[in-house]
């Protein structure tokens, strides 16, 4: 099978720097031909991407590493495998296959953390969108090993933001040290990650207590199973409104998705004793402010989750594909890249925006 390749393609393309997100420009850019492809290397044809609010902070610059520049970026893509490099051995995808792109693109597979399960600390990995061009074009180069196939019939709208928000919550949550029954408090609930943290969360038999600002995003977490909703700019004491929740006693759990340190403020606070704090948003350069006593005095873990590997993407996908988690999302035009980041970075965006490509 083979499906004509064009030269040239659309794509959103910035220089990564403080002001970047207003400079973004669309422009035709070269398409990698199949012989160009190396060993390893798939060329998809995209149908759609999510933005992440990662690709703000890659947008920005604002992390401690930066990426690659000029960045395309983009890391929660759908799309059709056109072509496979030479030279390529015992592929787990053929042309013609749909199948997603996640935020770590390829990954040795044969080092220490990937021989572990941890692919996404692989010394040697590529990250889509960030060290590697993602997914905001008409055509990505990818890697064989790390796409995700998505089932037959699960729409590509739907699979996109699982591949990212979707993996690192489902990830996260399975390691927070929670059981069947337990309280887990979200902060950033109405968000991307947040939106999707409630529905895994509530699926894997947690009580969900939701903390984000305004009305959409309440009415959001709630549709989607929170038991609880904190307004974090209306609830002065978020403590005492945790503790009121669940007997007194704080929740077991706390996994944030805040891309603003204040989310972190005051979670070892509102745990009870032996509760996890899983860290997941990565606001750019703050520090936790916990307290070290009530920290050891409760037995309180912290921890930190990056993304997922392969198979935390195929679980993570399988769930959502029968129905058991569902994103919400608005779908725009790439065109729409810099407005998304704007009310990203305002905060006023419920759920996700998913970009469509038209070929
Ligand atoms: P988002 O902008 O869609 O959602 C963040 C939410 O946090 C917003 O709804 C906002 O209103 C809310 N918020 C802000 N301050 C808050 C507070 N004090 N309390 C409660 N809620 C608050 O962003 P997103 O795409 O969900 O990403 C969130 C963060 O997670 C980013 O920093 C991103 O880079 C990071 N991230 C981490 C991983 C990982 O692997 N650890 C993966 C993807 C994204
Ligand atoms: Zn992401």
């Amino acid at each position: 099978m083979s499906i004509a390749i064009p030269k040239t393609m659309k794509a959103a393309v910035v220089v990564p720097g403080a002001n970047a997100t207003g400079n973004i420009q669309i422009k035709d850019v070269p398409v990698k031909s199949q012989a160009e492809l190396q060993p390893g290397e798939c060329l998809l044809k995209m149908i759609c991407t999510g933005v992440c609010h990662t690709d703000l902070h890659a947008a920005l610059s604002d992390w401690p590493v930066p990426p690659k520049t000029p960045l395309i970026g983009g890391h929660e893509g759908v799309g059709i495998v056109v072509a496979i490099g030479n030279n390529t051995t015992a592929s787990p995808v053929k042309v013609g296959d749909r199948v997603g792109v996640k935020w770590l693109a390829d990954s040795c597979l044969n080092c220490e953390s990937c021989r572990k399960g941890l692919e996404q600390n692989c010394e040697n990995g590529k990250l889509s969108g960030y060290t590697v061009d993602g997914t905001f074009s008409e055509y990505v180069v990818s890697y064989v090993n790390h796409v995700t196939p998505i089932p037959e019939g699960f729409d590509s709208f739907e699979a996109a933001s699982i591949l990212c928000a979707g993996v690192t919550v489902y990830r996260a949550i399975k390691h927070s040290q929670t059981k069947p029954g337990d309280w887990i408090v979200l902060p950033g609930a109405g968000g991307g990650l947040g939106h999707l943290a409630v529905q895994y969360a509530k699926i894997m038999g947690l009580r969900p207590i939701a903390i984000d600002t305004g009305e959409a995003k309440k009415q959001l977490c709630l549709k989607h199973g929170a038991e609880a909703w904190i307004d974090f700019k209306e609830t002065s004491d978020i403590v005492g409104a945790v503790k009121a929740l669940t007997d007194g006693k704080g929740a077991h759990s706390a996994v944030v998705t805040t891309a603003s340190p204040s989310g972190y403020t005051q979670a070892v606070d509102y745990l009870r004793s032996g509760g996890t704090l899983m860290a997941v948003g990565l606001p750019p350069s703050a520090k936790f402010e916990a307290s070290i006593f009530w920290t050891v005095f409760k037995a309180i873990s912290i921890i930190g989750s990056a993304v997922g590997n392969r198979q935390d993407a195929i679980e993570a996908i399988d769930i959502a594909a029968r129905g058991g988690v569902a994103c919400y999302y608005a779908k725009k035009p790439l065109s729409e890249l810099t407005h998304t980041y704007e009310a990203m970075h305002a905060g006023t965006l419920p759920g996700r925006i998913v970009l469509a490509f038209d070929h």
